[in-house]
């Protein structure tokens, strides 16, 4: 497809979601397209959905934005594209008598995903609990004090990687969607910024980039994937990708290195080896908000 036969495919996009979503919400949508359009060169905005590039076409993308981070943050990284491997569905579990509510896996987070140092941004929130309670809803997510609190117990609450994502039926311009090996994942270069997959996400996964990232170039984490830990641009939705340039390769997620206490577990579930279906197959594990019918990959448990 021609550059010129491209922009107009992807217009048609925009237009036909206009008129699914109703004059209104369209020009909600389209207000930050706008802005978004003025600040990016035509190179960008042209680029094709990620799931339509050739590998050819990716690679000039890669070098682009490594080009970028070292324009705009004078950080020379390299991005990957890290694919899927086949046999594997990923899958977190959280021993919740362990957390101590320490949030080093949420700083870690903060570092390894080249979030905004200005709002200390992190895809994981960790949630201060009264003992007996379930409901995330009531729990304080500011807390600042010493922990553990008596009469309190901590549940980390991260994306879910649900196996029925209502963030990814809601998006308008499929900018975002389940890869096959359960991660859900944005193109960070279709999205437009509508917001519509944050207020779809039940456990509040999402995180909007109002301004472009604050990242001195010493903390740059350069290690980069085009799905997961690149640097953001102003005005699209980022998330968890359960650390998918990491993982994907046979790392471990930075958050569950970071946690001191052990209390997270990582793994393959079609593995019948692996420590992750061990936990499935011998605790009592549940998942956040059930009812909503979305499959958590994310797994809560106490010991017994
Ligand atoms: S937790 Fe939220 S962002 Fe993550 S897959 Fe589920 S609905 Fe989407
Ligand atoms: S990923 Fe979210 S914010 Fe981005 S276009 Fe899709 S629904 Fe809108």
């Amino acid at each position: 497809m021609s550059e010129s036969q491209d922009f107009v495919s992807r217009r048609t996009m925009l237009k036909t979601a206009g008129a699914t979503l109703g004059a209104a919400a369209f020009a909600r949508a389209l207000a930050p397209v706008a802005e978004v359009v003025e600040e990016l060169g035509a190179e960008e905005f042209l680029q094709k959905h990620y799931r339509e590039m050739t590998p050819a076409e990716l690679e000039v993308v890669l070098r682009r934005i490594e080009a970028d981070a070292l324009e705009n943050y004078g950080a020379e990284v390299h991005v990957r594209d890290v694919r899927p491997r086949e046999g594997v569905q990923f899958g977190y579990a959280l021993n919740l008598s362990v957390c101590i509510g320490c949030r080093r896996c949420a700083d870690a987070c903060h570092r390894e995903n080249n979030h905004d140092r200005r709002t200390n941004q992190s895809y994981i929130r960790v949630l201060e609990m009264q003992q007996g309670s379930f409901d995330m809803e009531h729990g304080d997510a500011t807390y600042d004090h010493a922990v553990p609190q008596p009469g309190k117990y901590y549940m980390p609450v991260q994306c879910q990687q649900c196996d029925n994502p209502p963030c990814v039926d809601v998006c308008p311009v499929e900018a975002t969607w389940k890869e096959r090996d359960g991660i859900v994942v944005v193109d960070y270069d279709w999205c437009i910024g509508c917001r519509y997959c944050e207020a779809a996400c039940p456990y509040h996964a999402r995180r909007f980039n109002w301004e472009a990232p604050e990242i001195p170039a010493e903390e740059v984490n350069p290690d980069q994937a085009y799905l997961s830990n690149r640097i953001r641009p102003q005005g699209v939705m980022e998330k968890c990708t359960f650390c998918l340039h990491r993982t994907r390769e046979g790392r471990l997620p930075a958050c569950l290195e970071a946690c001191p206490t052990g209390a997270r577990v990582f793994g393959n579930l079609l593995d019948p080896s692996s420590e992750i279906r061990w936990v499935l197959a011998n605790k009592r594990v549940f998942v956040l908000k059930e009812e909503l019918g979305t499959r958590p990959r994310f797994f809560y448990f106490f010991d017994e």
